[in-house]
């Protein structure tokens, strides 16, 4: 991408710090050219106005704004087009909307850049904060998309806006007061960088080696995961192999390790392939044991009773899990460890039965791990955005969002600033999987300083971006490729 012009917003959020350096010109210009930037006006656009296809206009519902709303987000091509003219630079993008049947995902389009978010559950009209968007000089586009659809929009308004600050500083202290030395540096290293720096990173080694290829760098963290290690997949043949060995041996080689756990549950696969009422192939055979739907594990039932066949099984698995973690912790090597992730969408069976069974199950892993295996080399990253199923802070390292926006160059704007109205001086945010390797420099010009992001499996492709984007971000200064980290410093052994 091209070097981006030093926007107005941007010389403001500097030169508010101009007088503190006592020159009389640049702080007249100061006023000038941000007095020019403040009497920007909000841009007031009504839905109904746009250029609707596959959607129509709607009163029923009371309290809209103008002439009526937009509703019918239905059918897949279903979308309204807002044209309009503005002065150019970054927006805050504000939609008033309903979900009459539950949140939902759209889809934006800015000129052609995507992005996507969600529609919190309201009946009644609610304003969503969509984060930044970029317009340009002249006419703009914008253009809300179907996305889950099933919601209805009324209007948005663009308000003129300065990139976000910096993240606080954090404390480099992790949760586990035992930490090892490894895991306190490389805790430290994350933080003293945060709000500069965005650490790259890779599930598998075989996309890893493709970026090396195409890049000329290697990722800095690299992502396996223990899925093979669960005991009801290995009762059903599953080899993991000599996973967790090269994994150590990636750490060792100075690679950041972070590793997930799609866990299998640990009894009741439903095992079968049927058809459902439509006559497409449901698949549920016992590999997609950690699917809800491929299981009839109840984690309320087992975390509710102790002395249960079914809580049993949860400790053999952790257990097993532990007895990997614990190779980690003999060669000296910390892990970011990120198990029980996306739990509030309830697809995964760890997060099938709400919020208060998936917390508990979260202590227990956490209290298993730590005070009964002694593994004291775990950073622990939990992952999902929704605050509800937070398990606290005093169980939580990092807290991560897995994105698969509809354009990778979607710089999660909304996303970071839901995450920095929780966590601002609280905890490390990243993106813990991203579809494809995001616009690290576009990130950063909104002001989006995410810790770290780590790609998930086969996502590179062509069908994402090209072999040069990928390039462009891997080579950015502010990308922290396994060739910049700090030789083997974690590396050093328990004491
Ligand atoms: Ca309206």
């Amino acid at each position: 991408m091209a070097e981006r012009p030093l926007s107005k917003e941007i010389l403001c959020y500097t030169f508010q710090f101009a007088p503190v350096f006592g020159s009389i010109w640049i702080t007249l210009m100061a006023v000038a050219v941000c007095a020019g930037a403040q009497t920007k006006p909000t841009i007031h656009l009504e839905a109904e106005k746009g250029q609707l296809v596959d959607t129509s206009v709607a009163v029923s519902f009371p309290g809209y704004s103008g002439s009526g709303y937009v509703t019918e987000f239905t059918k897949d091509d279903s979308k309204v087009v807002l044209t309009f003219d503005a002065p150019g630079g970054l927006y805050t993008l504000r939609i008033r909307f309903r979900t009459p049947s539950g949140a939902k995902g759209y889809d934006l389009k800015v000129d052609g850049e995507g992005s996507s978010g969600m529609f919190d559950q309201s009946q009644a009209w609610a304003v969503h904060t969509a984060g930044k968007v970029e317009l340009k000089p002249g006419s703009n586009t914008l253009e809300i998309d179907k996305g889950w659809g099933w919601f209805d929009v009324d209007s948005v308004d663009l308000i003129p806006a300065a990139p976000d600050p910096a993240p606080k500083r954090l404390s480099p202290t992790l949760i586990d007061p035992k930490a090892t030395p490894a895991a306190r540096k490389l805790m430290a290293y994350l933080v003293s960088g945060y709000g500069s720096r965005t650490l790259s990173g890779q599930y598998g080694w075989d996309d890893a080696q493709y970026i090396k290829q195409n890049t000329g760098k290697y990722p800095a963290i690299l992502g396996g995961d223990f899925m093979d290690y669960s005991p009801s997949r290995i009762a059903f043949g599953a080899n993991p192999k000599d996973g967790t060995e090269q994994m150590v041996q990636k750490g060792l080689q100075g690679w950041i390790v972070t590793m997930s756990w799609h866990w299998n549950a640990p009894k009741d696969l439903i095992n079968k392939i049927s058809k459902d009422q439509n006559g497409n192939t449901v698949d549920n055979s016992w590999y997609k044991g950690f699917y809800t739907s491929a299981t009839t594990f109840d984690v309320q039932y087992a975390l509710s009773h102790p002395d249960s066949e079914d809580r049993k099984l949860l400790l053999r698995d952790i257990d097993a899990i532990g007895f990997q973690l614990k190779k980690f912790d003999d060669a000296g090597v910390p892990v970011l460890w990120r198990p029980l992730h996306e739990a509030s969408g309830g697809w995964f069976w760890w997060g099938a039965k709400g919020p208060e069974p998936f917390k508990a199950l979260w202590r227990l892993l956490y209290d298993r791990l730590t005070n009964y295996h002694h593994l004291h080399n775990l950073i622990w990253v939990y992952t999902d955005g929704d605050p509800k199923w937070y398990p606290g802070d005093r169980y939580v390292d990092v807290v991560g969002i897995d994105v698969y926006p509809s354009d990778p160059n979607d710089p999660l704007s909304g996303n970071w600033e839901d995450e920095m109205r929780r966590f601002d001086g609280k905890k490390l945010v990243a993106v813990t999987e991203f579809g494809g390797v995001p616009d690290v420099a576009k990130m950063q010009a909104f002001g989006a300083h995410w810790a770290y992001w780590v790609s998930w499996i086969g996502d590179l492709g062509p069908k994402k971006m090209t072999k040069a984007e990928l390039a462009e971000t891997y080579r950015l200064g502010q990308v922290a490729t396994h060739d910049k980290l700090p030789a083997a410093f974690f590396k050093s052994k328990r004491q």
